[in-house]
This record gives C-alpha cells, sequence and structure tokens, in this order.
C-alpha cells in the first residue's frame, strides 16, 4: 500500500461524504476557524454547532474579542465547558491584535507561539486555512492510524503519539490536497473509525487496513489506565428575592464569583461551600449565609463529573440570604450574561430557579 494510495482515497471519500459543517460551508476565514477549532477541542460537535454562530455574532472580529471583558467571553462560552479554552482564546486574540496587527499569522511555528495554539490547532489553521502542508494529530487521527497500522497501543502513550505525528507527517506530504486529507482523517475517526460501533463496510480505507485484515479493529487502541477522580463535596445555596410585583421576571438570585484560578477559575455561582470530604454542616452554611437553620430548606442533590472530580452536590434554597462580600443578587433575566457552568446550571434547575 502506498501512502498516495491512501491519501487519495480518503480525500474522494472526503470530497464526496463531508457533513455540512458551518466553518465548512464559508470561505475559511483564519479568525472563525481559530473559534471553530478551540471550540471543537474537547467538545461534540453537535454542542459546538449550537455556540459557534452566537458567539461570532457577539465577537465577530478578532478585535472585538480582544476588547471585550473576560466576563463577557467567558458567557457566550457557557455550554461548552473546559472554560480554559476561552480564557486561551481571548488572550490569543489580544496577542494577534497587539503582536500581529490583527492579523491571524500563517505559520505553524507562529500560530503555535500563540497562548493556547498548540501543534494540532496550529497545523489545522495552517493547512485548511492557509494551504500548507502541516499535519495534524488527535485522538482521532491516532486512532485511525493505529488501526490501519494493526498496532496494538494505548493511543494517549507519549511514545504512540511521537508516532502519529510522524506517519501524519509522511502522509500529508504524499497528500494532493493536505486540507481535504487532514479532514478526511479527522472525519473518518470521527464518523466512521469511531471507538466503538466501527464501520468498516463503509470506510472508504477498508482495502488499506491491516487491523481489519487480522480482525483486531475492536481491540486496537488499547485502553488507557483509568485515572483516579479524586471526590469533591459542594453544598449550594439558592437565595433569590422577588420584586415588589412578584412576577418570576423579577426574581433575582444571589450569586458569587469564584476565585481566578484552580476548578472553573472566575465563574459564577450560587454561593457554594466546597470540601474535599464530606464536612460541610448545616452550621457552616447557616454561619456562611447568616441565616437560622429554620430558614434553610434542601431542593435536591446530583453527582457531577469532570476529568478529573466527581462532584457531589447538594443544594439548599433559603430565602433573602444577607450577602456576603464578592456577592450579589442578579435578576433571572441577566443569568446568560454571566459564565455559569453547567453544574450551577442543574443547581438552579434543581431548586426550580431556570
Ligand atoms: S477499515 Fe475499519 S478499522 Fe480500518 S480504518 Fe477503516 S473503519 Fe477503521
Amino acid at each position: 500500500m502506498s501512502d498516495t494510495a491512501l491519501t487519495n482515497s480518503l480525500e474522494a471519500w472526503f470530497k464526496a461524504n463531508a457533513r455540512a459543517l458551518p466553518w465548512r460551508l464559508e470561505i475559511r476565514d483564519p479568525y472563525r476557524a481559530l473559534v471553530s477549532e478551540c471550540m471543537l477541542q474537547q467538545t461534540q460537535v453537535a454542542r459546538v454547532l449550537e455556540k459557534y454562530q452566537p458567539f461570532l455574532d457577539r465577537f465577530p472580529t478578532v478585535q472585538s474579542l480582544a476588547t471585550a471583558p473576560e466576563d463577557e467571553v467567558l458567557a457566550a462560552w457557557a455550554g461548552l465547558g473546559y472554560y480554559r479554552r476561552a480564557r486561551m482564546l481571548h488572550r490569543c486574540a489580544q496577542v494577534i491584535v497587539d503582536d500581529h496587527a490583527g492579523i491571524v499569522p500563517e505559520s505553524v511555528d507562529a500560530l503555535q507561539a500563540l497562548p493556547g495554539i498548540g501543534r494540532y490547532t496550529a497545523g489545522a489553521i495552517a493547512s485548511m486555512v492557509f494551504h500548507q502542508r502541516a499535519p495534524i494529530v488527535d485522538g482521532n487521527v491516532t486512532r485511525v492510524l493505529l488501526r490501519v497500522h494493526n498496532k496494538p497501543e494505548p493511543q494517549a502513550d507519549n511514545q504512540t503519539i511521537r508516532w502519529a505525528w510522524h506517519r501524519a507527517t509522511q502522509l500529508v506530504e504524499a497528500a494532493a490536497d493536505p486540507a481535504a486529507f487532514n479532514e478526511a482523517m479527522m472525519e473518518l475517526g470521527a464518523t466512521i473509525c469511531t471507538p466503538k460501533n466501527i464501520r468498516c463496510d463503509s470506510c472508504p480505507i477498508r482495502s488499506h487496513c491491516q487491523a481489519l485484515a487480522n480482525g483486531t479493529t475492536e481491540s486496537i487502541p488499547l485502553p488507557k489506565p483509568k485515572a483516579k477522580q479524586k471526590p469533591m463535596y459542594c453544598a449550594s445555596i439558592v437565595s433569590t428575592i422577588d420584586s415588589a410585583n412578584d412576577s418570576a421576571k423579577a426574581r433575582s438570585v444571589l450569586v458569587e464569583q469564584r476565585p481566578s484560578s484552580g476548578m472553573w477559575a472566575n465563574m459564577y455561582q450560587v454561593p457554594t461551600i466546597e470540601r474535599d470530604d464530606r464536612q460541610s454542616t448545616l452550621q457552616e452554611i447557616t454561619t456562611h449565609l447568616g441565616v437560622g437553620a429554620d430558614a434553610i430548606e434542601p431542593a435536591g442533590s446530583f453527582t457531577h463529573i469532570t476529568t478529573h472530580r466527581i462532584v457531589e452536590f447538594v443544594i439548599y434554597r433559603v430565602d433573602r440570604a444577607q450577602m456576603g462580600p464578592n456577592q450579589a443578587y442578579r435578576t433571572l433575566d441577566s443569568l446568560d450574561q454571566i459564565a455559569l457552568s453547567n453544574a450551577q446550571r442543574k443547581v438552579l434547575d434543581l431548586a426550580g430557579i431556570l
């Protein structure tokens, strides 16, 4: 099997079968590509489809993003998770404006020097927007390559990743259209050569695939050892006040901003006490809020799982808690303008607020 035969098959398949995603339909603009690539890191396409256009409507240019307050950027990012990416994209826009006269640089090296832009994103923008022969490797690409070469290895292993970049570089050199080849590899991994329910019957490179020939597709890549997630316990207190006419729209809820580092940095939440063990007591909550125990009503609980944490939330409802430092009542209408994590939206949902 030659690399050219493989890349030709993939490029032809992609051109005939690519999903009509909005960032593929429009003329490739470097700023919009930067936004879509940052959103697509670690987030499902379906979720990105909901957020991509509203984000661009709010920040249509790199300049508008660079000059926006961070709060507004985080609010527009709400629902995509991994908020560090939003902060880095914001910082990246500022560096493009300050150091590159507002023009996204074209070379992989210059792109990679921007905040939050790794080798993958730099390669994606350089190849898809600036038509350079730059490789890209993500989980999808690595999985496809491991299967094509029948290599039973864990895909997050450093040695595997180095090998994948080496192979991707060779293949993009062989490609007639590097952008189409790169997108084809990602599309194949996302839609056909998936982690489970692999659709080899529909695969354009099945005749090149050594794992298929050896009957090992299901066992490649090897499963990664599970990272141990630490437990965390949160008591969240939902305190509301109603305006004089008592309409739902005039209701306000007490929120506070989280610290600028650590989990959900700088995002907003209802007052929440966090512990690494189950030590938060009703007394702590009443002291924290300055209310009596009889003013507090349990409102539910749920478990929220992140990459590194298993977070147990217990929710309490209380009327008119005292405002503490860094806390404020915000109307329900204005909650869309602040960055609330999905976990905090669920807190408000269980408390009957959203
Ligand atoms: S034949 Fe199957 S395992 Fe091989 S690359 Fe195609 S989809 Fe993946």
